[in-house]
């Protein structure tokens, strides 16, 4: 990113429109482009040289995104698709194959545990979840045939935070890439490839596109990883059957991964963004920069707030002096430790089912990172396919409600939820 962050999020990836000088990006809605002549269509095809074939693979729109959020990530390329959970699949799916894991962290978004926990078994894939505080068993997880480490910058539902120049100082020793899912940080508040991350993944549903409107995701990759250091990588560093006999890593250099993503993963996976979402999301972007800073002031005031009312018993927020995570947050995360968290209500889980139904202003929603602010209570839903012990370790715990701060007035969100308290606690 040679300028600024507020430029590039507005800039990159978006120049005029050759064909008519639009200055907004146009929503090429098309499924198919004309090929110069047959040669050329040869050539797209055997990846001779880069083009529009299909909009499975590739459309103008959808690249405009993908070059912005490179761009604000720091990474070499990008890749969008469907949505957050695709991302995740098209960020392993080069990487590993039958009977080799991943290493995750315990503290992740609800559905990225059942993703990881038992959908993956399905491709021969496992997963073994671990406290990344604790980098001792971090590194002692790590084996043969683990193939990348996963974690979230900012972890959901506790707005805890990962030291990840840690992490990916055990990674780098052990050669194999480290994947940090920066959906709740956004690369405004956290820029993971600086600290040392391979991969980034977005869930650009969240703040990216920041109102609610898409279901999209992305992978970024750094570009920084040597593929062909050794043989665990064979989809990157040798020869590709279904493209004659093409290395990846060999022909694209720092844009191998990138590559595979669009003529491997979306050309057969088939979990391509369409140009529309890419639009709300480019429209998104463009005020990331003036959003986050406001998620942030009000995710402390309402956190400090909520810590000194009798009827809760904890707030998780990183931001707060209390958290055992504040140190590294201020370290790593200057800007702020995002604006999602949970606190514990007085009065346990039934308490917390009657504060979600009496707040009036906070919507109860099974989403975050809206403009609007968003309650949810995790246990009771999207942690509830976990076991009690799975939903503690993951900060969804029954007896606490989790929290997406929006943009709203800080007085309103509070008065809102005294009155709810009111209304659960007695
Ligand atoms: C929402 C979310 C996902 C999944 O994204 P979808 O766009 O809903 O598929 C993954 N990780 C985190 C941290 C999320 O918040």
């Amino acid at each position: 990113m040679t300028q600024g962050f507020d430029t590039t999020a507005i800039h990159a990836g978006a120049e005029p429109d050759p064909a008519t000088g639009a200055r907004q990006v146009p929503i090429y809605q098309t499924t198919a482009y004309v090929f110069r002549d047959a040669d050329h269509a040869a050539r797209l095809f055997g990846l001779q040289e880069v083009g529009y074939i299909y909009s499975r693979l590739t459309n103008p729109t959808v690249a405009a995104l993908q070059n912005r959020v490179a761009a604000l990530e720091g990474g070499a390329g990008a890749v969008c698709c469907s949505s957050g959970h695709a991302a995740q699949i098209m960020a392993l799916f080069p990487l590993m194959a039958p009977g080799r894991n991943i290493v995750a962290s315990t503290r992740l978004y609800g559905g990225t545990i059942t993703q990881f926990s038992q959908t993956i078994k399905r491709f021969g894939w496992s997963c073994k979840f671990v406290d990344f505080d604790d980098l001792d068993a971090l590194a002692a997880a790590i084996d043969d045939d683990t193939r990348a480490v996963f974690c979230e910058s900012i972890s959901n539902p506790g707005g805890y935070v990962t030291d990840i120049p840690a992490v990916a100082a055990i990674t780098d020793k052990a050669g194999i890439p480290l994947i940090v899912d920066n959906t709740l940080a956004t690369p405004y508040l956290c820029r993971p490839i600086e600290m040392g991350a391979t991969l980034v993944v977005h869930s650009l549903t969240k703040y990216m596109t920041g109102n609610g409107t898409v279901t999209g995701g992305v992978v970024v990759d750094s570009g920084t990883f040597d593929w062909s250091a050794s043989d665990k990588f064979p989809s990157l560093s040798a020869p590709e059957p279904a493209y004659h006999g093409l290395k990846f890593h060999e022909t694209f250099g720092n844009l191998a991964f990138t590559f595979h993503g669009i003529a491997i993963g979306l050309r057969d996976l088939g979990m391509t963004l369409n140009p529309q979402a890419a639009h709300y999301t480019l429209m998104g972007i463009e005020t990331l920069g003036l959003r986050m800073p406001r998620h942030v002031e009000n995710a402390v005031k309402v956190a400090q707030w909520l810590e000194k009312d009798p009827r809760v018993t904890g707030v998780t927020y990183a931001g707060l002096e209390s958290s055992p995570w504040h140190e590294t947050a201020q370290r790593l995360y200057p800007k702020g430790a995002g604006a999602l968290f949970t606190f514990a209500v007085k009065g346990g889980y039934d308490a917390c089912v009657r504060l979600v139904d009496h707040l009036k202003l906070f919507s109860h929603v099974a989403n975050l990172g809206d403009t609007r602010s968003l309650v949810i209570h995790s246990a009771s839903t999207t942690h509830s396919q976990l076991t009690p012990d799975q939903q503690r370790a993951a900060g969804a715990a029954p007896e606490v409600v989790r929290l997406s701060i929006g943009i709203e007035d800080a007085a309103d969100l509070i008065a809102d939820l005294d009155q709810a308290l009111t209304a659960a606690c007695g």
